[in-house]
C-alpha cells in the first residue's frame, strides 16, 4: 500500500458537489485514490510528502474533443483564413497521408501538451482510415498513451459517406459499415475496460453529418446502448452545416439526431454553435452533454456557442481543444481563458465567470465521457490532479483570488506537478523528459506528408488561401 501526502497547499478547489475549496490542510492519496482533503494539517506516517506551498491545485483538466494527429498540420498557409468545409476539403488531402508513425508521434506530442497545461485525462477523435494506412491506428495511440501513464478515452471514429456519394471526404478515406462495425468490436474487446479507475476506455464516434451514412449513426447507436458505451459527433458547429442536413434530410441537426435516435444520455457533441432555444430545451431534457471549443469557432469563423443557456437547460457541458489544425495547440488553460472571454462578447446575463470555466474543464468532461470517479478531489476519487506554483511573472499581482487567476492570467511556463492515479508523470523540479527528439521526428513526418499532399494532388499548400 503506498500512501502520498500533499501539504500546505496555496488554495484548492476540489470541484465536490458543495464547490469547496479551501488554503493549507492536506490531500491524502492511497494506492491511487483520495483518501482524504481538507483544510486540516494530519500526521501520519506516510512513504512521500509533497510540499505544496505557494500552489493552486485542483483536479486534473479532462478535455473531451481533439484530433491529435492534427498537431502534424498546424497552420498551414493555405488553410489559415478558410472556414470549415474548404478547410476541411484541402486538409483531407494532406491527413490522408497519415501513417501509422506519424499516428505514434502526434499522440505523444499533442498528449504532453495537454498534459503541461494540466490535463489528467482526454479523449481523442480520430475518425480517417486511408485505404494505404494500418487499420490498427486507434491502438498505435492507445500504446503512446500508456507510455505517457495518461488516462485515455478515444473514441473510435468513422466516415462512410465519400464524395461520389454526396458526402464531403474524398473516397479513399471513408469505410463501409461493416469494416467500422467489425473494428469497433475489435477495439472494444481489446481495450475498454468498464471499471472504476480505468486507464483506458473507447467510446464510439461518427464524424459528423456531412461524412456518414444515417445507417452508420444507428447501428452505431444501437451498438452503443447494447453495450453500455458514450457515442460523440460533431454538431452544429458551421451554418454551412445546418444548410447540408436540411437539404439532405429535411431536418437541422438536432432534430436529424433526433431522428437516428441519438438524444440520449450515452452521447455528447462537439460544438454545438448553432441551437434555437426549442433544440436547447430539447438537449437538456434528454441529458446530452456537449464539448466546447472556442478557440476552433474563433479560428474557423464559426460562432459563439450559447453556454449559459445550455448549462441553465440542464445539458452537461465539457471544454475541447478541438484539433490542432484549427486551435492551433492543445493548451487546456488558453481553452479556458478563451471560453471565459468569448462568453463576454454576448450580453452580460450569459457572461461566464473562472469557476464556471473551471467546473466545466473537470466535473463537466467527467460528466460528459460518462464517469464519476475523476474530475473532482474528494475521498474515493482517482487521484488525478494538477499543481500550479503561482509565483511566476504572470501571476504577481493576482494572488486576492488564486483560484480564478489560472484562468485570468496566462502562464508563460507548464503545470508544476502532475499526477495520473497517485503517480506523478510531470514534475518541473524532477528529471524532466527530453522532448527533442520527438519534436525533430514530429517536425520530419509533418514536412513529409505535406510534401506527399503537395505532389499526389499538386495543389501549393505553401500559399496563403483566404
Ligand atoms: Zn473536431
Amino acid at each position: 500500500m503506498k500512501t502520498l501526502l500533499i501539504n500546505n497547499p496555496l488554495y484548492v478547489a476540489t470541484m465536490n458537489d458543495e464547490g469547496s475549496e479551501f488554503s493549507g490542510g492536506h490531500i491524502l492519496i492511497q494506492d491511487g485514490v483520495i483518501k482524504s482533503c481538507g483544510p486540516e494539517q494530519i500526521d501520519i506516517q506516510i512513504d512521500e510528502v509533497i510540499d505544496a506551498t505557494g500552489m493552486v491545485i485542483t483536479p486534473g483538466f479532462i478535455n473531451t474533443h481533439h484530433h491529435l494527429y492534427q498537431t502534424l498540420t498546424r497552420n498551414i498557409p493555405l488553410m489559415q483564413n478558410q472556414p470549415l468545409f474548404p478547410w476541411l476539403k484541402n486538409h483531407y488531402e494532406v491527413w490522408r497521408e497519415v501513417t501509422t508513425e506519424a499516428i505514434q508521434v502526434s499522440t505523444r506530442t499533442g498528449l504532453l501538451e495537454l498534459m503541461n497545461s494540466g490535463v489528467t485525462c482526454s479523449s481523442d477523435h480520430l475518425y480517417l482510415f486511408p485505404a494505404q494506412a494500418s487499420s490498427e491506428l486507434i491502438d498505435a495511440e492507445i500504446e503512446a498513451a500508456k507510455e505517457l501513464g495518461f488516462r485515455f478515452q478515444p473514441t473510435r471514429g468513422s466516415m462512410s459517406l465519400g464524395k461520389s456519394n454526396g458526402g464531403l471526404p474524398p473516397d479513399d478515406v471513408v469505410q463501409t459499415e461493416a469494416e467500422i462495425q467489425a473494428d469497433t468490436e475489435r477495439l472494444v474487446k481489446k481495450y475498454h475496460d468498464a471499471s472504476p479507475g480505468a486507464m483506458t476506455r473507447i467510446s464510439l464516434a461518427p464524424c459528423s453529418p456531412f461524412s456518414v451514412t444515417a445507417e452508420l449513426m444507428r447501428q452505431t447507436a444501437d451498438y452503443a446502448r447494447d453495450n453500455e458505451l458514450q457515442i460523440h459527433t460533431h454538431l452544429a458547429e458551421t451554418l454551412d452545416e445546418e444548410a447540408f442536413c436540411l437539404e439532405t434530410s429535411g431536418f437541422r441537426p438536432v432534430g436529424l439526431m433526433q431522428e437516428l435516435g441519438w438524444l440520449t444520455q450515452n452521447s455528447w457533441y462537439a460544438h454545438a454553435v448553432h441551437l434555437n432555444d426549442s433544440e436547447i430545451v430539447q438537449m437538456g431534457k434528454q441529458g446530452v452533454g456537449i464539448s466546447h471549443c472556442p478557440s476552433s469557432n474563433m479560428r474557423l469563423g464559426s460562432g459563439i456557442a450559447k453556454i449559459r443557456q445550455l448549462l441553465d437547460a440542464g445539458v452537461n457541458v465539457s471544454l475541447g481543444v478541438d484539433g490542432s489544425a484549427s486551435n492551433d495547440s492543445c493548451d487546456m488553460l488558453l481553452e479556458m481563458r478563451n471560453a471565459m472571454l468569448i462568453s463576454r462578447l454576448l450580453e452580460e446575463q450569459y457572461w461566464l465567470t473562472a469557476r464556471d470555466v473551471l467546473r466545466i474543464a473537470t466535473r463537466g468532461g467527467a460528466a460528459v465521457l460518462g464517469r464519476n470517479d475523476i474530475g473532482e478531489l474528494s475521498p474515493g476519487k482517482q487521484a488525478d490532479l494538477a499543481c500550479f506554483d503561482m509565483s511566476g511573472l504572470s501571476q504577481a499581482g493576482s494572488l486576492s483570488d488564486p483560484l480564478a487567476a489560472l484562468v485570468f492570467t496566462t502562464r508563460i511556463k507548464p503545470v508544476d506537478r502532475l499526477l495520473i492515479q497517485g503517480k506523478t508523470v510531470i514534475d518541473q523540479n524532477g528529471s524532466t523528459m527530453n522532448e527533442s527528439d520527438l519534436i525533430m521526428d514530429h517536425n520530419r513526418i509533418a514536412q513529409e506528408m505535406l510534401n506527399r499532399a503537395q505532389k499526389r494532388t499538386g495543389i501549393n499548400f505553401l500559399e496563403a488561401g483566404q
